[in-house]
Parts: structure tokens; C-alpha cells; sequence
């Protein structure tokens, strides 16, 4: 406890799965946390953090939210969506909407912090750190079926390492995260939805679980703690880094 002692950290998506998982750890490692959702109410039994809502897809909404909660030390972006199909099943809209909240999201949020995390570093002498939520399904892996996700998630990385190198210097850094598949409530519908075309849930999950080497899916508290460590001091030697964390998925 205590690796987070004194810095300011902003989650989005913090309602479920990861984000909350994260927002969680931060608080058991004495950050102060602002954790939002677009959905407030999924925030409701995350205990010792400023709620609020917030949808990443809305400019206006951001940056009146950065101007309340004011200069930070960490940024995560978790807020992402999993679309389902390959580019034959992807509209023009689907993919715009993808990109929007899963790649834009993280330019509008970083626009709106990175000031306030250049002014943090200086004033405290320690690197401000921001997280992005990647995915394996990206530039690191082809995954069947998540064609306009995995393209989404491979910009991630890029605009993580264009991030890393332009703020080097400056005492900002930046990395992805790049999950296998981890236990979430939308995962449990991938799950549920599979289940309903192969025969039934337990098939659904054998097969998420086959295509796994180490045979289990993730927990967020194992990605969590990933994420800790990437905010913390114990990483100010790494920046631009995009970390796969899937139980050997990409191996
Ligand atoms: P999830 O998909 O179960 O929950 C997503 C959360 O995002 C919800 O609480 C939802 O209300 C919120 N959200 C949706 N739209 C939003 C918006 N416009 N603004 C703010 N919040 C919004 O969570 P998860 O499965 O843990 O996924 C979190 C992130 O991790 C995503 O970026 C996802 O792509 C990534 N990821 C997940 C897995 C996995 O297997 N679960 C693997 C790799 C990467």
C-alpha cells in the first residue's frame, strides 16, 4: 500500500470490469481518484472516489470535466467498445463510432489533461504517467472477428508512442496496456452471446478458454496491477511501452 501516496488520478469507464478494477487499486495505493462512467450509476458501490459521469465521446463534457477536477499525476484510459464482425459486417457508422470511443476518446482526454500532468511533473519532480487501454487485438494480433476493434486498439499504441516521444522530456509518460481476455460484464455477454449460436454458455466459454495458452481467461485485478505499477514511480524508466498482459495469447 502506499505506492500512489500523494497523486491525483483520473479513471474513465470506471463503472465496471477493468476501469473499476483499476480506480479500486489506486485507491488501496492511497491516490485520490476521480472515477467517472457514462453510466453513473455503475459507479455506485466504489467506495473513497470523486464520482461523476462522464461520456469520453462528448468534447464539450471533457473538457468541462478536466477544468473541475484540475491537474493530475495519472490518466487512464479504459473506455473502449468491442465491435463484433469482420470488414464486410462494418458500416462506415460502426466504424466511426468505434473510433470515436476508442481512439478519439483518448486524443480528447489527453488534450484536456496533458497540461495539467506537464504542470503536476514539474511541481512534484516526478513523471505524470498516462495509460491507455489497448488490447492483444490490435497491431500485436489478428483476432478473427474484431476487425474494426483490433484496428481501433493498433492506433491506440500509435498515438501512445507518439505521445511517449513528443513529452519525453518533459516529465509526461505514456504506455499501453494490451489485454488478453479478461473477465468483465461485457465479456459475460460475448460469452452469453456465443453461447446462443455454439450450443450453450459452457461450450461458449471452452472456447474463450481454448484459445487461451495458459488455459483461464484474465481477472481486472491482474490487469489492475499492471496498471499500478505503469503509474507509479517504480516505472519511471518506462515510457512508449505497449505491455501485453493475456495469459501467452500473443506468445
Ligand atoms: P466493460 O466493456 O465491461 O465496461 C465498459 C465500461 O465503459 C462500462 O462501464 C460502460 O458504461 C463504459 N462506457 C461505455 N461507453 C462509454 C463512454 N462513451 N464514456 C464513458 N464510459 C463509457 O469493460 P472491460 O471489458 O473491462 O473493458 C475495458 C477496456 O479494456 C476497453 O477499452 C476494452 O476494449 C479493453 N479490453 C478489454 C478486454 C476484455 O477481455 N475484457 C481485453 C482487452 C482490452
Amino acid at each position: 500500500a502506499g505506492r500512489l501516496k500523494g497523486k491525483i488520478a483520473v479513471v474513465t469507464a470506471a463503472g465496471q470490469g477493468i476501469g473499476r478494477a483499476i480506480a479500486e487499486a489506486f485507491v488501496a495505493e492511497g491516490a485520490t481518484v476521480h472515477a467517472s462512467d457514462i453510466a453513473r450509476d455503475k459507479l455506485d458501490g466504489l467506495r473513497r472516489v470523486k464520482k461523476a459521469k462522464l461520456d469520453v465521446r462528448s468534447n464539450k463534457a471533457v473538457s468541462r470535466y478536466a477544468e473541475k477536477v484540475g491537474d493530475i499525476d495519472i490518466l487512464v484510459n479504459v473506455a473502449g467498445f468491442v465491435h463484433h464482425g469482420t470488414v464486410l459486417d462494418c458500416s462506415e457508422e460502426d466504424w466511426a463510432f468505434s473510433f470515436d470511443l476508442n481512439v478519439t476518446s483518448m486524443h480528447r482526454l489527453i488534450s484536456a489533461f496533458l497540461p495539467g500532468m506537464l504542470r503536476r511533473a514539474e511541481m512534484t519532480g516526478q513523471s505524470s504517467s498516462i495509460i491507455n487501454m489497448s488490447s492483444g487485438a490490435s497491431s500485436l494480433k489478428g483476432a478473427p472477428n474484431r476487425y474494426v476493434y483490433g484496428t481501433t486498439k493498433a492506433a491506440v499504441i500509435g498515438l501512445t508512442k507518439s505521445v511517449a516521444v513528443d513529452f519525453i522530456r518533459q516529465g509526461v509518460r505514456c504506455n499501453a496496456i494490451c489485454p488478453g481476455t479478461v473477465r468483465s460484464p461485457s465479456w459475460e455477454a460475448r460469452v452469453d452471446e456465443l453461447g446462443r449460436s455454439v450450443g450453450g454458455k459452457d461450450k461458449a466459454m471452452e472456447m474463450f478458454v481454448s484459445r487461451q495458452p495458459m488455459g483461464r481467461v484474465g481477472e481486472p485485478d491482474e490487469i489492475a496491477a499492471l496498471a499500478v505499477y505503469l503509474a507509479s514511480d517504480e516505472a519511471a524508466f518506462t515510457t512508449g511501452t505497449a505491455i501485453p498482459i493475456d495469459g501467452g495469447w500473443t506468445l
